[in-house]
């Protein structure tokens, strides 16, 4: 074929994108709105209705001054501030744009087209598009006891596997399996695959047995952890999260994450709200509290609220057609409230309802107790 005639052919076609994009779905963001209702409580994102730390808007407010300066690149004072809280080696950290941006340079870095990315049934939807969009292969462990399965994880293991992701708690569930667990997990692991934590949920958990993942880290070369300062530390808006990982990680993200993947808004609200301890302990204890509470009241109002570590909870509603998650899903939306269905694939007949402030949390219950007894 000649140079022009292939130019010829080639003059009707449109740019192609890569193979995985056509597969995806667009992410769907949790409802923020409800028809005729002009202050809903919205309970669908998992957001932080206490808000970040006071210092951490002050921080904010004063990088508002200097706005016309790209931010510090080596982001090593929120880097300090979070090897000082968690105890943790500065050297293996890394922050990202929201965990998110952290979970897609992981898997930019270490995933090609044809291998196999194994994802736990309840993780982050994130993982996947990913892991897709590098043209892999996603292969999903079901969590049968709604939680992470070793077991199953370990069974879909093949020569092709590059990196296998957990969200440890998991969501839409909100469970978490133990620090043996986790190890028994990786010591079943290829030394050739890497194990990817997603700690969204870590800070809200007190068990001792739980460790989101950082003394693993610490010890082998093929585990890392992501965490995020959107949920508890209350800063969704700002897309700012952080990874641990061995230092020959590091130095693969390092290369491939652009200069100034955070802000500098990000880079200093952040670094005020993870030193605030106090703040920090301030929201865990409304949560965890809250968490209690509603759970003890719903189940005894006759529904079943999953057991959570995190700061959503699952209600279960029964299968009959009046009182069906559906039919709540229209009741709490009546009455301004968000929750958020839980999409194919899910537990059935549940909604997932973030921890609110405490009069929405109130209203949550006092709205499916009428539901139920009516
Ligand atoms: C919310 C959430 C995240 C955090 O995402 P960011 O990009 O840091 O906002 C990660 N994983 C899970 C499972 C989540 O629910």
């Amino acid at each position: 074929m000649t140079a022009a005639k292939q130019q010829s052919d080639l003059a009707s076609v449109s740019p192609e994108p890569v193979s995985g994009i056509s597969k995806l779905a667009p992410y769907v963001q949790g409802k923020s709105q409800v028809d005729g209702c002009a202050n809903p409580i919205k309970l669908s994102s998992n957001e932080s209705h206490l808000g970040p730390s006071p210092k951490a808007i002050e921080a904010y407010n004063e990088a508002a001054k200097s706005l016309f300066r790209y931010p510090n690149g080596s982001q090593a004072d929120l880097i300090g501030a979070i090897a000082q809280t968690f105890d943790l080696d500065p050297s293996k950290l890394i922050c990202g744009n929201g965990s998110d941006e952290l979970i897609s340079l992981i898997t930019r870095a270490y995933v090609a087209p044809g291998d196999e990315v194994i994802v736990s049934e309840y993780s982050f939807a994130m993982a996947s598009i990913h892991a897709i969009s590098q043209g892999a292969t996603v292969v999903t462990a079901p969590e049968p006891e709604l939680c992470v399965s070793v077991d199953h994880i370990l069974e879909r293991v093949t020569n092709l596997t590059r990196l296998v992701v957990i969200a440890n708690p998991n969501n839409p569930v909100g469970q978490y399996i133990s620090r043996a667990e986790i190890e028994r997990l990786h010591q079943g692991l290829p030394s050739h695959v890497l194990l990817l934590l997603d700690g969204a949920y870590a800070d809200y958990i007190v068990d001792p047995e739980f460790e989101a993942g950082e003394s693993l880290v610490e010890k082998a070369d093929n585990v890392v952890m992501t965490r995020t300062f959107s949920k508890l530390y209350g800063l969704a808006a700002l897309r700012i999260g952080w990874a641990y990982c061995p230092e020959a990680v590091i130095d693969s993200l390092q290369r491939i994450r652009t200069p100034f993947n955070t802000n500098a808004a990000a880079l200093a609200a952040a670094e005020a709200a993870v030193l605030d301890i106090e703040h920090t302990t301030m929201v865990r204890d409304h949560n965890n509290a809250w968490l209690k509470k509603i759970a003890d009241t719903l189940n005894a109002a006759g529904l079943t609220v999953i057991p959570s570590a995190t700061n959503f909870y699952l209600v279960q509603f029964p299968s009959s057609s009046e009182k069906s998650s559906q039919a709540a899903w229209d009741f709490l939306l009546a009455k301004g409230i968000i929750p958020r269905p839980v999409n194919a694939g899910g537990p059935e007949n549940c909604l997932r309802i973030t921890i609110g402030l405490d009069e929405e949390n109130q209203a949550v219950i006092d709205a499916l107790t009428e539901f139920v007894n009516t």
